[in-house]
């Protein structure tokens, strides 16, 4: 066998692919256990374009998705006004596997129409069939109001959205921050810095934007200050990385619940500590995988949840896109599982 020296091995962190020479067990799984609700997806590109190319769009995705062992989604639309109208109408034939959740004009926050607009526009979308409303990051991480600040989530003149949410029983999905590490600088030391350079409009580190800090307190104002409005805080109550903060969180606000979209590599480093979060949290979590048409990756999903096998990928990349890390499964209970994979999200939507 050929010995490399020293200056040989000197090789480009992109170039590195090491490949796991671990023997040890891994149970397959091709279905889930227990049929599933994925709460947290993005189909609305699906219905642009011609009637004819939509309808074969949408049943083919909903063909694939059901290969899977998923039994309902719920889109979650970033679209307001029109466009989100739309979106209902043309998805209104298909509410038996899928549900919408629709998001609010916030560019029009200044104007005095504003609490009038929210109600009309979240009374019409109830009656296309609305079951909820998305509020993205770009509220908290990129809008700025008539002065040129940024919006707290917890403005006050967001107000009229969480009463008519509540009033309307419909309940919130926000996303508020991203992984705490695109708030760090993008140095050696960024546990994404192979993320950060390819995606470089991922990194929040500025000094004119909220600290990530902030935005958390700004979002336990959220939940604190609105008690009648449910809240589900996307990617793992926005703290995937720190779930003693987020079961704090969970356990002060009865109102909040979380999603797992899209947080895989977070939670299947931490097997213990995640393990431990579902059993106490079982109530309060809802199966998601954050996914777009054409990028199912529910199956490494199932494996984290359902099994015990250790140091896996998540997802399908080579380089794996988060960061060069594998997981461990956590091997739910199946009390817990099915908690998770439907009867929770079950709950939320039958109100
Ligand atoms: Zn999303």
């Amino acid at each position: 066998m050929k010995r490399v020296t020293s200056k040989e091995n000197t090789i480009c962190l992109h170039e590195y692919m090491p490949r796991s020479e671990l023997v040890v067990r891994r149970e397959s799984v091709e279905k889930p256990r227990f049929p599933v609700i994925d709460f947290h997806t993005h189909l609305g590109s699906l219905t642009d374009g011609e009637e004819s190319e939509v309808k074969q769009r949408i049943t083919g995705h909903i063909e694939e998705l059901r290969a899977v062992g998923v039994v309902h989604v719920v889109n979650q639309e970033l679209q307001c006004g029109k466009k989100l109208f739309d979106v209902l109408e043309i998805t209104a034939p298909y509410s038996d596997f899928l549900t919408s959740f629709g998001a609010v004009d916030i560019s029009q926050l200044d104007e005095p129409s504003f609490p009038s607009m929210v109600r009309e526009s979240l009374e019409h979308g109830v009656k296309l069939g609305m079951r909820g409303i998305k509020v993205w990051k770009n509220v908290s991480l990129g809008m700025k109001d008539k002065s040129g600040r940024y919006i707290p989530i917890d403005d006050p003149r967001l107000k009229p959205i969480w009463e008519n949410a509540a009033r309307l029983g419909l309940p919130v999905l926000a996303h508020i921050a991203d992984p705490v590490a695109f708030f760090r600088p993008v140095d050696r030391f960024n546990e994404r810095f192979e993320e950060l350079q390819r995606h470089p409009d991922w990194s929040f580190c500025s000094p004119e934007l909220f600290e990530f800090e902030e935005l958390m307190e700004q979002q336990e104002r959220l939940l604190e200050g609105n008690p009648d409005t449910t809240f589900i805080i996307a990617h793992m109550g926005s703290y995937a990385e720190n779930l003693g903060f987020v079961g704090k969180c969970l356990d002060k606000y009865p109102n909040m619940y979380v999603d797992i979209g899209a947080r895989l590599a977070e939670l299947g480093r931490q097997p213990y500590t995640a393990r431990k979060f579902f059993e106490v949290y079982q109530d309060r979590i809802l199966f998601a995988t954050d996914c777009f048409p054409g990028g199912l990756d529910h199956l490494h999903y199932y494996e984290f949840l359902e099994t015990r096998n250790e140091y896996f990928d998540y997802s399908p990349s080579e380089i794996p896109g988060q960061g060069r890390w594998k997981i461990y499964g956590i091997g739910l209970d199946d009390e817990i599982l099915e908690k998770v994979y439907n009867l929770n999200a079950k709950r939320l939507l039958e109100r």
